[in-house]
């Protein structure tokens, strides 16, 4: 059964959905669609028949296959002069966080002027997104980013691969086809590093600072169906209940960190930028280290999602322990790697500058100073 869900933006989802892809398109009369994919999936059967499907209405589609993991801003270039040397009239958008960021920042980039980074969250010379955006579909292969529900986008600059935040609510794409069976090929431990990634952006929402009882239901729920499936995605790759549990997650892990994000993703993205670690995996390997900092601060919020992940305790502080225990086990369970392994002086401190200088901490509960980033660095080795 595929069903409807009109928040945030137009969410169709279920097995099969793929299919609504052709006529979605007719119907805004479009002619032309470029797909933006990731490289690995631009040479699979699932992209050879999404491109029949669409010649199949009439549609003269082409294909731009650059998007890599941790995405640089020359595939935005590429991609917006393919879009061009196309004649495309509207983009469908479909691969995990990588493509869908990727597509996004095209869509940007075909009518507005300037570089990629003007339009940057939070610059003061930062130009404004008032031109048209072409229509896009975004179409999920992975269940983690949820970046099909974003505003934002995260592409790295090509020399110093710091990442960057782009953001505009303009940016949220107006049509998504969630297709859980979209996800049965993800290798194991794909499955586990994404599903990480979207237990992180749930957890970090929960317990970002801000008042924002909207995304903290969200986000509850949204641990709730990790804690109910991730474990069987990675084991039972076809198991459909699990793996639209997973896609669910990953939606509902986006739309709460509206809220905001945290101190976890802040080391994440210093780990991609030093290492090229993949995000969900750079996740996984910080979630731990970083709740042990907050708890400090947030010992009640952690005991909520000790309870949302069914921690037989009662107590607020055996809770909150049951609840870092879990994350622990988990990342066991998935095949992940528990430690980050040691880093020397020189790295370590290459890590803090990236991390102190990423903007998502600042909604952290507890500020984090650069010392601070020191040892949780220290205590994820
Ligand atoms: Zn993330």
């Amino acid at each position: 059964m595929i069903q409807q869900f009109n928040y945030p933006t137009i969410i169709k989802f279920g097995a099969g959905a793929i299919k609504l892809v052709p006529q979605s398109l007719k119907q805004r009369g479009a002619k032309r669609p470029l797909i933006v994919t990731d490289r690995d999936l631009a040479v699979t059967p699932m992209l050879g028949d999404l491109q029949l499907s669409l010649s199949q209405v009439g549609l003269i589609p082409a294909v731009f296959g650059g998007a890599t993991s941790n995405p640089v801003e020359t595939q935005v270039k590429e991609g917006v002069a393919a879009y061009h040397e196309h004649g495309g009239d509207c983009l469908v958008i479909i691969g995990g966080g990588a493509a869908l960021d990727v597509g996004k920042s095209i869509a940007l980039m075909i009518n507005h002027p300037g570089n990629l980074f003007n339009y940057e969250e939070g610059r003061s010379d930062g130009r404004p997104v008032d031109q048209p955006i072409p229509y896009m579909i975004a179409v999920p292969t992975t269940a983690g980013t949820g970046s099909e529900v974003g505003r934002s986008m995260v592409i790295a600059d090509a020399v110093s691969h710091v990442k960057r935040i782009i953001f505009d609510p303009k940016l949220l794409p107006p049509l998504v086809i969630a297709d859980p069976e979209l996800t049965y090929g993800l290798p194991a431990a794909m499955t586990a590093a994404v599903g990480f990634d979207a237990l992180t952006h749930n957890v970090e929402a929960f317990l970002a600072h801000e008042w924002h009882p909207i995304a903290d239901g969200i986000a509850l729920e949204g641990v709730r169906l990790v804690a109910l499936n991730l474990l069987t995605a990675v084991r039972e790759p076809t198991n459909l209940t699990a793996r639209a549990g997973m896609q669910m997650a990953s939606i509902m892990g986006a739309v709460a960190s509206q809220k905001g994000l945290g101190v976890t993703h802040s080391c994440a993205h210093a780990l991609s930028s030093v290492f090229d670690t993949h995000h969900g995996l750079a996740n996984a390997m910080m979630l731990e280290p970083c709740m042990e900092f907050n708890r400090a601060c947030c010992e009640e919020r952690l005991a909520r999602l000790g309870q949302a992940v069914m921690v037989p305790a009662t107590s607020t502080s055996e809770l909150a322990t049951g609840f870092l225990r879990w994350v622990r086990a988990l990342k066991h369970d998935v095949g992940l790697p528990p430690r980050l392994g040691t880093l020397d002086a020189a790295t370590t401190a290459r890590l803090v500058e990236v991390a102190a200088a990423d903007p998502c901490h600042t909604s952290n509960p507890r500020p984090v100073s650069r010392d601070d980033f020191g040892h949780i660095f220290a205590n994820a080795m």
